[in-house]
């Protein structure tokens, strides 16, 4: 792709997107003296810090309370009368964003980064506009993001995404949530612990698809315990505004009111008026950007990553990336990040954390398998009375005996498979797992306890 631009350029490095990857590598490139600018259209920290993940587990964390004064009678406490104030939480939340944003802005600055306000696009490969400005760079970097999608249908404009479930003028009485992923367990949670009435519709048989089925019934199972009205197979056909709320009409013939309806329906890449075409950028088959294992994408010159290039999209992953990134083209070492047995959470009530392969993936890809599973209830509810289970679950190669999936669900499970993936990244065994000793008496300990294997399906078959 030819350019109108020639050396000397503006700049060494263009970043496109202000988000966790976008800022991390404008940041280290210009730490290796390299002349970088900046461009975003909306707020610094992108979707993790402005909409994702940090406010979402501040909320998430509101929303625990609600069981917290009901288990601390079991302990002997007795908690007065408790009034929810959801405008103090918003407001709360968003004083923290703000200094977190302030934060982002800072390092930029102080790495010497030019910051430019407004929405860049590409006019060729060296050359970028925002606003009425046009700069040439040798390099460019797209860490874009995603933005929510809707499902197609009629009414889908009386919904909101989780986008604007952070700035609601109130909690909504009745909720409605529409999806089976991360984003839809986690608000359903929410939702529930800060007192909505809420139904979970999902078009699947059930929720948290990709997930280790073990992980996925368990978890099920909770959230109908929360009191949370989990509705699978059900599609929402069409949704009706009405004198107070929504009517829903879901595929079955039913019908449904409720005061807010969120699609936590997916993510699509935000690729739309970047001058992708012009630069010479193609998108892969799921529309996100076409990326090589060095985020490299069909242009040399312009690199991209995070969720624009819909590899993992979880914020750990897209600053890994943006320091490879950094490494590759400023720093002389040539490296592709490894995206195997990247450990993730999703911050349920109660939370689940995963890494490695699931069970199916394991017999699928590795064959022989040994399985362990244990399910017990966390010492902590023997005297709160609550029923609600922890499962832990071990996936062995049966040949090397290396553990290549561990899943939890319960009580701390995101601590807890944080340490475990750093095992299973040095592709630790079960001996090893079993020559550790536990730490007493926590529900982690559990996973270098665990001693007999589940019957093995397949052994059976066979005999
Ligand atoms: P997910 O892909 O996780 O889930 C989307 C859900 O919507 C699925 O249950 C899917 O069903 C369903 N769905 C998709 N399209 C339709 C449709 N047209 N009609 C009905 N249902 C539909 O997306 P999320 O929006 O929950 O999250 C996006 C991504 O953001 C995640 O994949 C994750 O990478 C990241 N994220 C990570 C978090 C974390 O780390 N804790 C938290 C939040 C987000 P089906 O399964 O049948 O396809």
């Amino acid at each position: 792709m030819p350019s109108a631009a020639t050396p000397p350029y503006d700049f060494d490095l263009f970043v496109i997107g202000g988000g966790s990857g976008g800022v991390r590598a404008a940041r280290m490139a210009a730490g290796t003296g390299a002349r970088v600018a900046i461009a975003e259209s909306y707020r610094y920290g992108g979707t993790c810090v402005i909409r994702g993940c940090v406010p979402k587990k501040l909320l998430s964390y509101a929303a625990h309370f609600h069981e917290d004064f009901e288990d601390a009678a079991g302990f002997g406490w007795e908690v007065g009368p408790r009034r929810f104030d959801w405008a103090k939480l918003i407001a709360n939340k968003d004083r923290e964003i703000d200094r977190l944003e302030g934060i982002y802005q800072k390092l930029l600055d102080n790495a010497g980064v030019k910051r430019h306000h407004g929405h860049a696009r590409l006019l060729d490969a060296h050359r970028v506009e925002v606003g009425d400005k046009v700069f040439s760079a040798e390099t460019m970097l797209i860490a874009t993001g995603g933005t929510p999608s809707f499902p197609l249908g009629h009414g889908w404009e009386h919904a909101i995404s989780s986008n604007e479930a952070f700035h609601l003028d109130a909690l909504p009485e009745r909720v409605v949530i529409y999806g089976g992923g991360y984003i839809a367990v986690e608000f359903a949670g929410i939702f529930n612990g800060l007192g909505s009435q809420v139904t979970q519709i999902y078009r699947g048989p059930q929720i948290l698809r990709g997930f280790d089925d073990d992980v996925r019934d368990t978890l099920a199972a909770e959230l109908v315990k929360k009191g949370i009205d989990l509705v699978v197979e059900t599609t929402i056909d069409s949704i009706e505004k009405a004198e107070q709320g929504l009517v829903l009409h879901l595929f079955d013939g039913g019908r449904l009111d409720c005061d807010l309806l969120m699609a936590a329906t997916g993510r699509k890449p935000n690729v739309e008026n970047l001058g992708l075409d012009a630069a010479g950028v193609e998108l892969n088959d799921r529309g996100a950007i076409k990326v090589d294992a060095l985020s490299c994408t069909s242009q040399p010159n312009i690199y991209a990553l995070g969720d624009v290039t819909d590899r993992i999209n979880l914020t750990p992953v897209a600053i890994e990336e943006a320091m490879a990134f950094v490494d590759t083209v400023y720093r002389g070492r040539e490296r592709a990040m490894d995206h195997s047995d990247v450990p993730s959470a999703v911050f349920s009530h109660p939370p689940v954390s995963t890494v490695g392969l699931t069970e199916t993936q394991a017999r699928g890809k590795v064959g022989d398998i040994d399985v362990y599973r244990s399910t017990f209830r966390p010492l902590k509810h023997t005297l709160t009375g609550r029923d609600e289970k922890t499962m832990m679950k071990m996936i062995v190669e049966r040949a090397s005996q290396r553990v290549i999936g561990i899943h939890v669900v319960g009580l701390d499970a995101p601590e807890i498979v944080q340490g475990m993936a750093v095992a299973i990244k040095a592709g630790a065994t079960k001996q090893q797992f079993d020559a550790t000793v536990g730490i007493h008496p926590t529900a982690a300990e559990e996973l270098v306890t665990l001693r007999e294997p589940l019957p093995d399906p397949a052994r059976e078959a066979a005999e």
